[in-house]
């Protein structure tokens, strides 16, 4: 595939992590994971990866995890626009620190490629449920947001004076299998737990704000594609470029698990963005991306979670 033969995931052992994991397993490169485990699980981790339970913001451990890695995937991070708000020292200091850290420990290591998860929470909140260019105004409305905003540009200014290839992936609502069901992970996976223990699905506000959701095999693909070609600098949505909102979710997922059940209502919480939809031209035309599915398609996750102890 690429010339690239080894390397580091930080949050490996999480939901999009350990899918990107087997997904470079498979395409002959060596894999080393470092986790805290804070959300990952140990046995995400694939037996074929080397595992490095420990922290981003530690110099120690980041050094030993980069030992022999041409490539590095930063995904480690706390995923939560809501306890961003009232956590934002804890936030930035995983999220824009750990990162920083990192960064710091590429000086001089012979690494050619650096990816990192950004997200849609860099943008201004939308008014209307329309896509997004990477373009777009950047001016969060979470924590969250802020934290991501200010690691991308650390990432692709040092990243460059570096040389190691600095690229930004801006995940948008990732669903799929494998995802750890804590109260702040994405609303799919909520839900679906919910339903199958018999329970309401809560819909913050009046469930009307639209959200770019995309399948984890598609985000694995993107971030393979920027493995495969030179995008040193690059900045690249990757969504699936149709809007979805909260409601359309529920009202399908009753239909499907629970026929007849009501969903409940709750405050939107602050933070949250009215609407988050991907233009995908960017990495369409540059990297030849394209989404797998046509609809929002919960089979899989549905599966996994009727399989898996709730
Ligand atoms: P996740 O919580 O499943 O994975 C994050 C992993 O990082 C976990 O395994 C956790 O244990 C680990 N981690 C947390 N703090 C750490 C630390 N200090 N040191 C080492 N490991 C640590 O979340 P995910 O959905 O797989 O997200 C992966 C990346 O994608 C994150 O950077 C996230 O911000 C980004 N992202 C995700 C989504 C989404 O919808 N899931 C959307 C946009 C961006």
């Amino acid at each position: 595939m690429s010339t690239y033969e080894h390397a580091l995931v930080t949050g490996g052992a999480g939901f999009i992590g350990h899918h990107l994991v087997h997904s470079l397993l498979g395409r002959g490169l060596s894999v080393t994971v470092l986790d805290d485990l804070s959300v990952g699980m140990r046995a995400n981790v694939p037996a074929g990866a080397t595992f490095i339970e420990g922290d981003v913001r530690d110099p120690g451990t980041v050094a030993q995890a980069l030992a022999g890695v041409d490539c590095v995937f930063h995904l480690a991070a706390i995923v939560s626009i809501r306890a961003s708000v009232d956590g934002f020292l804890r936030d930035a200091d995983v999220n824009l620190m750990g990162t920083l850290n990192l960064l710091e420990a590429l000086r001089g290591r012979g690494v050619r490629k650096a990816v990192l998860a950004s997200s849609m929470a860099v943008y201004a909140d939308s008014p209307r449920p329309v896509p997004v260019p990477e373009s777009y105004l950047t001016a969060p409305i979470s924590p969250y947001g802020v934290a991501k905003l200010a690691a991308e540009q650390y990432w692709l200014l040092i990243g460059s004076s570096f040389g190691v290839g600095p690229t930004v992936l801006r995940f948008f609502n990732t669903y799929g299998p494998g995802q750890t069901p804590t109260p702040y992970v994405g609303v799919i996976t909520i839900f679906v737990e919910r339903l199958l223990a018999g329970k309401s699905p809560v819909v913050y506000g009046d469930g009307e704000q639209r959200r770019d959701f995309v399948h984890v095999d598609d985000i694995v693909a993107a971030t393979v594609l920027a493995l495969e070609h030179e995008t040193p600098g690059a900045v690249f949505n990757v969504g699936s470029g149709r809007p979805t909102s909260v409601n359309e979710i529920a009202t399908a997922l009753i239909r499907e698990l629970t026929p007849g059940m009501k969903p409940e209502n709750a405050a939107a919480p602050p933070g949250e963005m009215r609407n988050a939809i991907a233009d995908i031209s960017l990495i369409r035309e540059a990297l030849g991306y394209e989404p797998s599915r046509p609809a929002v398609d919960f089979a899989d996750v549905i599966a996994y979670m009727r399989d898996e102890p709730q």
